[in-house]
């Protein structure tokens, strides 16, 4: 049995769900609750799939005292039903999902029924057909805006567009390196290619995705397992080092060459990556007395309700090519796929269609 849209026929839904640390997801129906003050039923049609659920599925990133529990923390969709109170959206409306706080009511956390007992889930879910999600979770968007590109405007690109725009507000003509070229790699690619750079390089291990960088906009590759990183990145700076270094590997080393490779006297490197849980980085502080700067981002300092709707807006102007960041499409069946996928490094951006 299927939810119609506007009048929920059934309460069923499918999800794959993380039970236990370090295994599969596990395909279940779960019974959605009734909408408390604040929450709305969406059914999904997309859902991104990030660094951040393979951190947590495979335990990197500490105990986790919520298991069982459902994943995922961008998509988009459509709305079926609201709970009381809620302004922002109403039934029929397509949304993005995304995991950065917006306008409306913050419902931090919900809970499911299955068979094998609770379910726990959080403000925010989107490996499932119908996800319980709250008011300031979803922007909507117009009718014309495909809901496959959309579900990117929930994380990648919000994070990649945001680290370029809001947290190092880049200058044009600068020289900038960005490090990992996954859904957030490339989504800062696209941004940075926007403020017309003096060089713009990729750096990663995998010659593919340097490739579709270069499709993006790179204008340098660098495959950091076959030469040394930072000492072409010195050769093509003229010694200087780089004005950005953005980091999105999500990798100790990684973290730790792209602090290195800015200049003195005002370079910055931002960290995007997530490191398992307990890992540090270590730098010389000597490199900060030089003027060298590093700085943390939260989602791009993306404040979703203003943000969101410029990324649609640049979509249909054709000035934002979210088509070619999506690599993968799997279906929910494939999500333990679409993880093993992303963790052998074969993945720009993999989508979950439902
Ligand atoms: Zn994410």
């Amino acid at each position: 049995m299927t939810i119609m849209r506007g009048s929920v026929m059934s309460r069923e839904t499918k999800a794959a769900v993380l039970c236990e640390l370090g295994k599969p997801l596990q395909l279940m129906s779960l019974t959605l609750p009734s909408l408390k003050p604040g929450q709305v039923l969406v059914e999904m049609a997309y859902s991104g799939v990030c660094h951040t659920q393979l951190l947590e599925a495979r335990g990197r990133r500490g105990l986790d005292p919520h298991l069982p529990h459902t994943l995922g923390h961008e998509g988009a969709g459509t709305v079926c039903e609201i709970g009381p109170g809620v302004e922002k959206v109403k039934p029929g409306d397509r949304v993005v999902l995304t995991w950065i706080k917006g306008q409306g009511q913050d419902v931090p956390s919900t809970q499911y029924k299955s068979d094998m007992g609770r379910v726990n889930s959080g403000a925010i879910s989107t490996f499932m057909r119908h996800t319980v999600t709250c008011e300031n979770r979803l922007i909507p968007i117009p009718e014309t805006m495909p809901l496959r590109e959309a579900a990117l405007l929930g994380c990648a690109v919000p994070t990649g567009s945001g680290i370029i725009h809001n947290a190092a507000q880049v200058n044009s003509g600068s020289t900038i390196a960005v490090f990992g070229i996954g859904g957030i790699g490339l989504s800062v690619i696209l941004a940075a290619k926007a403020t017309a750079p003096k060089m713009l390089i990729a750096v990663d291990v995998v010659d593919a995705k340097l490739r579709h960088a270069t499709q993006l906009g790179a204008t340098h590759e660098i495959n950091a397992a076959k030469v040394e990183a930072l000492a072409v990145l010195r050769e093509l700076t003229g010694g200087r080092g780089v004005d950005y270094a953005i980091e999105a590997a999500g990798r100790r080393v990684t973290m730790e060459t792209a602090f290195s490779s800015v200049r003195e006297q005002g370079g910055l490197c931002v960290i995007a990556g997530n490191l398992p849980h307990g890992e540090r980085i270590s730098i010389d502080p000597f490199d900060l007395i030089k003027g060298k700067r590093v700085i943390g981002t939260w989602g791009g300092e993306t404040s979703p309700d203003r943000d969101i709707p410029k990324y649609v807006e640049r979509y249909l102007a054709r000035e934002l090519d979210l088509e070619s960041l999506i690599t993968h499409e799997y279906s929910l069946d494939q999500a333990n796929q679409a993880l093993d996928d992303l963790e052998e490094g074969k993945v720009g951006r993999g989508i979950i269609k439902f």
